[in-house]
């Protein structure tokens, strides 16, 4: 599930590479993830890629001014990826979503393709090619709330941020609220703050405001700078997401020893140490309690 740390990520490796390269084609095959349909893919070729970026959980390639002004917005949803190979995609393979062929700027420049994939069954993750003017109206966009690092703001705007009566657990993931933070990366968050997942967003007190900023920033710094270090193109299919608390249930708190916890949902499972966030209190877990019905 790609959060604001890999596709921060993603996108920094992919600019590094292909600012200033030209598309030669690009085209949607099998299953179509282009949710639009004019300006068409067409328009792409022969054009600069000026830049490739983050906002929230959305990738963006913006595109030179020596054309009509475009952009492409990419989500990659809970599955999909978006990699530079320097082969072209075979023609069986069943997980290309989008495939960007670029020139060659030399004659020693060998093929390279960036290719936006799915794994899994789930057909989720999409493309628009929009005008450039369109792209902060779209809805992907237009409705986030302001990105989580590397500036979340001070202590008191984001007490006010998240001054609703919900739990920080659900608060942290809305991208209304706050752009980048996923089921994953909330855990660790919430850990580092020492602050229960159902504690409301409007019971934060500057203190617990000040830790969770503090967090916010070093959780997600922290897993930026490990991709620095870790990551390298065409970027693996498998991020190694260097978590501790989320999926380490029943494993001793890195902090304190004691066991970590989890409460399991339909579709995620949120995990916290007893000791450090809930005043030692295990909190019921709706997949146990309905097992045992
Ligand atoms: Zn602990």
């Amino acid at each position: 599930m790609p959060e604001l740390p890999e596709v921060e990520i993603t996108a920094r490796l992919l600019d590094r590479e292909l600012a200033g390269r030209r598309v030669a084609s690009a085209l949607a095959p099998g299953i179509n993830a282009l949710k639009t349909f004019d300006p068409p893919l067409s328009a792409l070729e022969g054009r600069r890629i000026a830049a490739v970026r983050r906002r929230g959980k959305n990738l963006i390639v913006d595109f030179d001014q020596d054309g009509p002004p475009l952009a492409l917005l990419i989500h990659l949803m809970s599955a999909g990826r978006l990699q530079l190979f320097d082969k072209f995609a075979g023609p069986r393979d069943r997980t290309s979503r989008l495939l960007v062929r670029i020139e060659p700027e030399t004659a020693q420049d060998g093929t390279l393709e960036l290719r936006l994939r799915e794994f899994g069954s789930k057909q989720a993750a999409w493309v628009k090619l929009l005008d450039a003017s369109e792209l902060e109206q779209d809805e992907a966009l237009a409705k986030l709330g302001p990105e989580a690092w590397p500036d979340p703001g001070s202590a008191k705007e984001l007490a006010e941020l998240l001054d609703a009566p919900r739990p920080l657990h659900a608060l942290l993931r809305d991208q209304r609220t706050i752009a980048g933070i996923g089921r994953s990366w909330v855990d660790e968050i919430l850990w580092e703050a020492r602050l229960s997942p159902y504690k409301r967003g409007s019971d934060l007190d500057v203190q617990e405001a000040e830790r969770l900023r503090e967090a916010i920033v070093s959780v997600l710094g922290g897993a930026i700078e490990h991709y620095e270090r870790t990551i390298s193109l065409p970027i693996p299919d498998k991020l190694p997401m260097p978590l501790r608390i989320h999926r380490h249930e029943g494993e001793p708190c890195p902090r304190c020893g004691e066991e970590l916890r989890a409460v399991h949902f339909e579709d995620y499972v949120i995990a916290y140490c007893p000791t450090d966030q809930t005043e030692g209190r295990v909190l019921k877990d709706r997949r146990l309690s309905r097992l045992l019905k």
